[in-house]
């Protein structure tokens, strides 16, 4: 590794002159306690201090001096010295190990109070807004101007932006500079515009550049908005406001459009849409993907003897347990009547075998509203250059087996060859 890291111990005043200095910025953050909450404050110092150490940029005793008011406790205060010192053996893995080891457990109460602030379901959560910028005091601007009205993430490169921006929770939108030492803003832009993840997320790129081509050009790879600095306060937050208004319109729109009304589940259209990405990914990646039809047995005799408004709440208590047996990255659609689809990301035959007996059993075991309900349930794993109908009927015509085979079973679809 080509890359010197200068450390200069505070023994060492004389020399601190002579290395490059990246630390101003860091102090400058540390000065404005009322803006960031500590936590938050000390994971973007780490932040820095390890996009430093992947750029291979200096650092300097200032970064360090910068962590030390917030380890003042064990192990934090140990793993500083014992980063000073491999910094000081020019040990750069190590290095890296101690940052990511000092962060951690501030990193986890972050997660912990997020996740406390959204567990509250009547707490109203005000919307998130990242802040991209490489100059902390930019970054510094515009969080003092948002800080009451939204929660702020910062990221102090294009990289950790991505990142932020796939991360629950998700911002509601983003401010991004252009000229940034790690990836360009226009990349970053472009690339949260590809990914179904971040696709909906407005962009807003607040610059230096000022020239019309290049305003031309950020609003043509899908940015909502251009702001050019130095720019009004109180246009910048006029901005932002109307802005995510708009997202949150569109959410909500875009959720009722996509899920089924009674169950809250999704809905047939979208699952089509959804699973047609999702199986084009498989097939360019190479990953496996399952689908498992599920049919209810014998739902038309409970419509027929307990009424159908007890009908529609087996398919809402249904719906739950399915729910409950899903992971994040699972969608679960209502297809029709009684019928349900799951669609396993990377998930291979054997595992959703696993899955759909899973969720067989805990059908069979809940007595839902009071009655024995149970399911059939045909499972076909995508094959090799198939599309979403292809897997889709392999799936039910499984479902069809395992009704004629006595229901409240899984089935496998066999591969049909091309
Ligand atoms: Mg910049």
């Amino acid at each position: 590794m080509d890359t010197i890291i200068g450390v200069l111990a505070l023994d060492y005043p004389a020399e601190y002159s002579e290395l490059q200095v990246l630390g101003k910025g860091v102090s400058s953050i540390l000065q404005h306690h009322s803006v960031l909450g500590e936590l938050e404050e000390f994971v973007f110092l780490i932040d820095q201090l390890r996009s430093k150490l992947a750029r291979g940029d200096f650092l300097d005793s200032a970064d360090l001096i910068s962590l030390r008011p917030y380890c003042r406790q064990e192990p934090e205060g140990s793993l500083l010295d014992r980063l000073r010192e491999e910094l000081g053996q020019f040990d750069f893995e190590a290095a890296v190990v101690s940052v990511e080891k000092l962060g951690e457990p501030s990193r986890l109460r972050l997660q912990a109070r997020v996740d406390e602030r959204n567990g509250g379901k009547n707490m109203e959560t005000k919307p998130l807004v990242l802040i991209v910028d490489d100059a902390p005091s930019n970054i510094q601007l515009l969080a003092g101007l948002l800080n009451s009205s939204y929660q702020i993430k910062v990221a102090t490169g294009g990289l950790r932006c991505l990142e932020l921006a796939e991360a629950e929770p998700r911002p509601d939108l983003i401010l991004l500079d252009i000229q940034m030492p790690d990836m360009d803003g226009y990349e970053v832009c472009q690339r949260l515009k590809q990914s179904e993840i971040t696709e909906n997320i407005p962009v807003i790129f607040v610059t230096g550049k000022d020239q019309v081509e290049e305003e031309e050009l950020g609003l043509s790879i899908g940015a909502v908005d251009y702001i050019t600095k130095p720019f009004s306060p109180a246009i910048v937050e006029a901005r932002i406001a109307t802005h995510i208004t708009l997202k949150q319109q569109n959410d909500a729109l875009r959720n009722l459009a996509m899920r089924d009304q009674l169950t809250g589940l999704y809905n047939r259209h979208f699952l089509i849409d959804v699973a047609t990405k999702r199986i084009s990914h498989a097939h360019r990646h190479q990953q496996p993907l399952c689908l498992i039809m599920i049919d209810i047995d014998f739902f038309k005799a409970v419509n027929d003897q307990h009424g159908h408004s007890i009908g529609d709440d087996v398919l809402r208590d249904v719906a739950k347990i399915f729910v409950a047996q899903s992971r994040n990255e699972d969608v679960v659609a209502r297809f029709g009547g009684e019928e349900f689809v799951f669609l396993l990301d990377g998930c291979d035959l054997q595992a959703g075998v696993n899955k759909a007996e899973n969720v067989r059993l805990s059908l069979e075991n809940s007595c839902v509203q009071g009655l024995a309900i149970t399911a059939s349930f045909g499972l076909a794993q995508l094959a090799h250059g198939e599309d979403f109908i292809g897997v889709l009927n392999r799936a039910d015509e499984a479902v069809y087996a395992a009704k004629s085979k006595g229901r409240n079973r899984v089935e496998v679809a066999e591969i049909t060859p091309s």
